[in-house]
């Protein structure tokens, strides 16, 4: 597993565009897979799955909206950080690792090129609705006939 260099800062936020921030260090690599995560936790929280990447605390920095953050402690130890305002996941974190985080890729404003998931964890916990090897089209933007956003 070759360490993912993010070759500078990047950038990333909530979705209302209150919380910004901006981080530098590698993603993954030594740190850990960079992994989908389907268990019922990140199902509930976040819609479906979470698309995750290990990172160092240390490299991360809440650039704007610190204050809008809220943390919720989803499993003894393990915090999930979002946006108060909008509710968008930024990164989740445990207790017992300080110099750790687990960065939400989808906050990100544009992820490295080099990039990729390397692992689907807790497949187990798939809903049948959820199958990760469904059949249904794809479209590039929304399916045909839809009235609503
Ligand atoms: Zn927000």
């Amino acid at each position: 597993m070759s360490e993912v260099l993010t070759g500078g800062c990047l950038t990333g936020g909530c979705l209302c565009g209150g919380v910004r921030y901006r981080y530098a260090g590698p993603l993954g690599g030594p740190l850990g897979a960079v992994t989908v995560c389907h268990c019922g936790q990140c199902r509930r929280a976040q819609g479906l799955a979470a698309a995750v990447a290990p990172a160092r605390a240390a490299g991360f920095e809440l650039t704007q909206g610190a204050d809008l953050v809220r943390e919720y402690e989803s499993s003894p130890g393990k915090i999930r950080a979002f946006c108060g305002v909008c509710g968008s996941p930024l990164y989740s974190r445990r207790v017992a690792d300080p110099a750790g985080l687990r960065l939400r890729l989808g906050s990100l404003d544009a992820a490295p090129e080099d990039l990729k998931v390397q692992a689907h964890i807790h497949v187990a916990d798939l809903p049948a609705w959820a199958a990760l090897d469904d059949d249904a089209p794809r479209y590039a933007g929304v399916e045909p006939g839809r009235r609503s956003a």
